[in-house]
């Protein structure tokens, strides 16, 4: 047993916990652009960063190794990012308002709010009722 064996052993873990996220964003993706061909996903040995969009039809998306290892919304995030790049190759504002779109970060900025909005409700409905009661 070389060397190798392992090295092949890990990449296959990395491709087996991140492809599952791929083809859950890529669902979500292609359920809005039907008429892109499904994208080539591939883990590289990217240090600078964590994915890479190249080629078309279809379009090449090498993830990083590392990302394996970070939480799967920071995972949908870059994958995402990938795909949005798959629209457009730069990183314009028609870009951001596309990732936007999809991307779970941003998602959690609204669930946020609107669980700080139905707190202060719940806030809102008690202090009615304790002035009801006097
Ligand atoms: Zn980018």
């Amino acid at each position: 047993m070389g060397k190798g064996v392992g090295a092949m052993k890990a990449n296959k873990t990395e491709y087996q916990i991140l492809s599952p996220v791929f083809e859950d964003c890529w669902n979500k993706f292609s359920a809005e652009f039907p008429h892109i061909p499904h994208p080539i996903m591939r883990i590289g040995k990217n240090k600078k960063t964590w994915g890479l969009c190249y080629g078309c039809t279809p379009a090449k998306i090498s993830l990083s190794k590392a990302l394996a290892k970070m939480p799967s919304k920071f995972q949908q995030h870059v994958i995402f990012h990938e795909l949005c790049h798959i629209i457009y190759p730069n990183h314009r504002r028609e870009f951001y308002d596309l990732l936007d779109h999809f991307d779970p970060t941003h998602q959690k900025q609204n669930d946020r709010t609107n669980e700080r909005l139905a707190r202060m409700e719940e806030m809102k409905k008690k202090v009615m009722e304790e002035m009801g009661k006097t």
